[in-house]
């Protein structure tokens, strides 16, 4: 029993082929830059004896379509084509339509179409990639996993923006958030390690990647989370300010002569960690503030400052926290920044053991803890991917 994930970009194709029944990563790889001169196909296949062959070609790959045919072609000459019981698509934006995982049909389609407006930049690829694989596997099912749905459980106190309550009705303008399938994937791991039924843990996660979110769970269901109408508010993240005053956007324009489009920019691809320090890698950051770099200090400090605010503020969200997970790149490799965000939180019931947390997860869920912290703190690696085949496989089975 196979299952294909696709996550299509504007111009990107990445797959991951999965064999359900072991659980494990068949294949993998991504197109990308597709429809330049210069795109490039990276296909990797891992073979009976657990090593990958690995495939690189540079012809030119104009469209979509020809970037799945290759995914389906070096699937097929691996002896993978069989099997495949169904297709998962990594969706943006659900809006208010879509509160699960959802199989494909012409409705679907158009439900996703109707969220363009809310993912301008996302949706329509991801509806690209799904009308290509349609195309290519009629036969196959095809099921759409969407960043939001998770956080459709969310209460109207917690979503509604303080606004005129037409540009809700009207536009839709309330907070969705995202990154909800590995928020989703943490807290069930999170459950299982406490050996608890996921409907009785409350619990904070911390998807700290390039990207950032964090999440308040009650008895297994979002109840808050930092992300809003777009992916932009919350924490501070690589290139994107995350919360700030609205006012500031008046201002910039009105002082500095930018336009929408000019602040939209600005705000999502030149601030963030990169705004305060010129780059967006942690790991670098991390190397130039122990060099006694003052911008990538102060830049360590905006960032773990913003986090640890939301840790408390979610904690009263909740009242009772079972557990305090970590997760992406940043969250399961950075033992400063999760010692930084926990500091000061012995109140809440959070303390940290300085030895266990300074380790990276390398894959492996780690419990970071001192002893008798009434709050567990645990590293747990995230995988979307496996989620969105686990998801589809679900829905496929009915
Ligand atoms: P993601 O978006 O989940 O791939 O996470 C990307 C972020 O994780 C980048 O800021 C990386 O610098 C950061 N990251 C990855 N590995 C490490 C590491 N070993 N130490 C600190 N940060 C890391």
């Amino acid at each position: 029993m196979h299952v294909l994930v696709l996550n299509c970009g504007s111009s990107s194709v990445k797959y991951q082929l999965f064999d359900m029944a072991a659980e494990s990563v068949l294949a993998w790889g991504l197109v990308e830059r597709i429809g330049e001169p210069e795109s490039r196909a990276a296909l990797q296949v891992r073979g009976a004896d657990g090593d990958a062959a690995r495939e690189v070609t540079d012809d030119p790959v104009p469209d979509h379509a020809e970037a799945l045919e290759r995914i389906l072609d070096a699937l097929e000459r691996a002896g993978l084509g069989g099997d495949l019981v169904g297709v998962g698509h990594r969706v943006v934006h659900g809006g208010e339509t879509f509160v699960a995982p959802t199989v494909i049909d012409g409705q679907v389609i158009a439900g996703i179409k109707a969220q363009v407006p809310l993912a301008p930049l996302h949706n329509p690829a991801n509806l690209l990639g799904i009308e290509v694989a349609m195309a290519a596997l009629p036969e196959v099912r095809q099921v759409a996993v969407f960043d939001t749905a998770f956080h459709q459980s969310l209460p109207p106190r917690a979503y509604r923006y303080a606004l005129p309550a037409s540009l809700y009705t009207d536009y839709g303008v309330r907070r969705y958030g995202f990154h909800g399938t590995s928020h989703a994937y943490v807290a069930r791991r999170a459950a299982e390690h406490l050996g608890r039924p996921l409907e009785a843990c409350n619990l904070i996660t911390a998807h700290l990647g390039n990207g950032a979110s964090v999440t308040a769970i009650e008895g297994g269901r979002s109840v808050d989370t930092s992300m809003g109408l777009s992916p932009l508010e919350g924490l501070v993240m690589g290139t994107r300010s995350g919360d700030l005053d609205p006012a500031v956007v008046f201002h910039l324009m009105r002082e500095a002569g930018l336009s929408a489009d000019e602040v939209e920019r600005l705000l999502n691809r030149e601030s963030g960690l990169k705004g305060l320090c010129g780059a967006n890698d942690l790991r670098h950051i991390e190397q130039r503030a122990r060099d006694g770099d003052a911008d990538a200090t102060l830049a360590l400090e905006v960032f773990c400052h913003r986090l640890r605010k939301y840790l408390g503020a979610y904690a009263a969200v909740l009242g009772r926290v079972d557990a305090l997970v970590f997760t992406a790149g940043i969250g399961e490799n950075s033992p400063t920044v999760r010692a930084e965000a926990c500091r000061g939180l012995a109140g809440f019931g959070v303390t940290l053991d300085p030895g266990r947390n300074d380790r990276r997860a390398d894959g492996e869920l780690l419990a970071v803890h001192a002893e008798g912290s009434a709050v567990a703190v645990l590293v747990v690696p995230t995988d979307e991917e496996l989620e969105i085949a686990e998801q589809t496989l679900a829905c496929v089975q009915g």
